[in-house]
C-alpha cells in the first residue's frame, strides 16, 4: 500500500497516511483536529532528493513507472 502525505487546510499540519490507490483522493481526518478540510499533497517519493548513485529511483520502485527524475521539471 502507497503512502500519501495530506495537509490539513484548518490547522496546517502535515500527515502521512498509508491508504489504497483507490482511496487516495478521498477526504482523509486530520490526526491532529480531527478535521476533513485537509488535500492531498503530491508523492513524497517524487519530493526526496535520494537516489542520486543508486540504480532505480524510489518512484520508480514505488509505482513502476518511469523514474521520477525522467518526469521532474528540470531538476538538478
Ligand atoms: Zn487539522
Amino acid at each position: 500500500m502507497p503512502i500519501y502525505e495530506y495537509k490539513c487546510k484548518t490547522c496546517d499540519t502535515q500527515f502521512e497516511a498509508l491508504r489504497p490507490m483507490a482511496q487516495a483522493d478521498s477526504p482523509t481526518p486530520c490526526p491532529q483536529c480531527d478535521g476533513e478540510e485537509t488535500m492531498r499533497l503530491l508523492s513524497v517519493f517524487a519530493a526526496s532528493a535520494k537516489g542520486a548513485d543508486g540504480g532505480a529511483c524510489e518512484t520508480s520502485m514505488a509505482w513502476g513507472g518511469p523514474c521520477c527524475r525522467t518526469i521532474a521539471p528540470g531538476g538538478g
